[in-house]
């Protein structure tokens, strides 16, 4: 059975075709710049990657020339054998706690649900919208981001502020980066071979965010509200006084529009950095032993230790800890320093097969004496959609 795991952005459209139950990657690509000046697409198939320039007006578009090129490539020889569609919702608020087959309700909830955020549900809406129109007979389906987290209990996801935010206005923690946290919480437990077990998940990639995982249920998560909680990004905060807020809109006569994006884009990795929010550019300073970069470094690692400690105490122990996306899969220089930190809980790092684990390698990072073992787990959230998917047709 074939089935489609797809990611609509403002912009951009990424797709991956699986056969499934085996999960062979068909053909993948992306559609960039739509709606754009200088739009085009990239395929890859059997090894080759295709490039073409071509104007892509609107979503529709991107998916007409898609479903056109699966034709050609021989992908499918009918669109009918797609039979699922999968997408990627970013909020499903409290409304959706697992993914879910499309129908009108859930579009028109998904819209309801876009006060909450605003880039993305949009965005999303059309991608599905576009797939409903060209392969109408195939099932839709949403895999929301925050999905996952919504075995999160009260005395967690709520904040300590008037009741009436929460139930007029929605304000409560969400979680986000949910297909992702998933996976990887799934495939330790398989590795480990344990259905019961606590694991910590973090996902440490441009944005970033770590969650405690109890026997495959989400209990808590460090993004909140928004994806701007929780540890240093990037370019967000993190976790920050809010009263910082209105103290510098005072001094610097910054809207909160202008403070919002400051906090989003131009803080983090950054702003600590001044250099840049990739951690590859900030890791080449560290060789130079620029201050600033050790010190973005230093409150990044900080960040993540102080959650990585929480979330033991939360869970009462742990069974593993992993490490997934851009940074996490890739940067043994990071993971060393947090596990370092953690020596005191009993954690051993194994150097060099922590310095192997990079470029979508998977496997163990500490040693066998460590009291918590600690793996490298490359995320797969598309596999995830599309197995979430073919839950549904199966
Ligand atoms: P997102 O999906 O949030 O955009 P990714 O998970 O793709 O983020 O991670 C991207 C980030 O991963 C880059 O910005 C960079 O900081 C980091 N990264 C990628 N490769 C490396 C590497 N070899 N060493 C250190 N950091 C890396």
């Amino acid at each position: 059975m074939k089935i489609l795991s797809v990611n609509a952005g403002s912009s951009s459209l990424k797709f991956q075709a699986y056969e499934m139950p085996n999960e062979t990657i068909l053909v993948k690509g992306v559609f960039e710049r739509i709606g754009l000046e200088g739009s085009f697409y990239t395929i890859k198939i059997n090894g080759e990657k295709i490039k073409k320039e071509v104007p892509i007006k609107n979503h529709e578009v991107a998916v007409q020339i898609l479903t056109e090129e699966l034709v050609n490539l021989d992908v499918v020889k009918d669109l009918k054998e797609i039979e699922g569609v999968g997408h990627r919702v970013v909020h499903g608020g409290d409304i959706y706690k697992d993914s879910v087959v499309i129908d009108d309700n859930v579009l028109s909830t998904i819209e309801e649900l876009s006060p909450l955020a605003p880039l993305h549900n949009p965005a999303n809406l059309v991608g599905i919208q576009a797939f409903m129109k060209q392969i109408p007979s195939a099932v839709q389906v949403a895999c929301f981001d925050t999905a996952f987290h919504q075995t999160i209990e009260e005395d967690r996801y709520l904040y300590a502020v008037p009741n009436e935010w929460y139930t007029k206005y929605g304000v409560r923690k969400y979680g986000f980066h949910g297909m992702s946290h998933k996976y990887v919480s799934h495939r330790v437990s398989d590795l480990l071979d344990k259905k019961y077990c606590n694991i910590i998940v973090c996902h440490l990639g441009n944005g970033g965010s770590i969650s405690a995982v109890r026997d495959g249920r989400c209990i808590d998560t460090t993004m909140g509200f928004t994806p701007n909680a929780g540890i240093v990004m990037g370019s967000r905060s993190g976790d920050i006084d809010y009263s910082i807020i209105p103290y510098i809109m005072k001094k610097t006569g910054k809207s909160i529009e202008e403070i919002d994006t400051i906090l989003n884009k131009q803080s983090g990795m950054l702003a600590v950095s001044e250099i840049s929010s990739d951690f590859r550019d900030i890791e080449a300073k560290i060789s130079e032993r620029d201050h600033k970069a050790i010190l973005a470094h230093y409150l990044f690692v900080n960040s993540v230790v102080s959650y990585i400690a929480k979330y033991y105490v939360e869970l009462g122990g742990a069974d593993a800890i992993c490490f997934t996306a851009g940074v996490g899969e890739n940067s043994p220089h990071v993971r060393r320093m947090v596990i370092d930190r953690l020596a005191c809980l009993g954690l051993k790092l194994d150097r060099k097969q922590n310095e192997e684990m990079r470029l979508g390698k998977e496997g163990m990072i500490t040693r066998e004496d460590s009291s918590v073992p600690c793996f490298v787990i490359p995320t797969d959230e598309e596999v995830m959609i599309a197995r979430d998917t073919y839950s549904f047709l199966n």
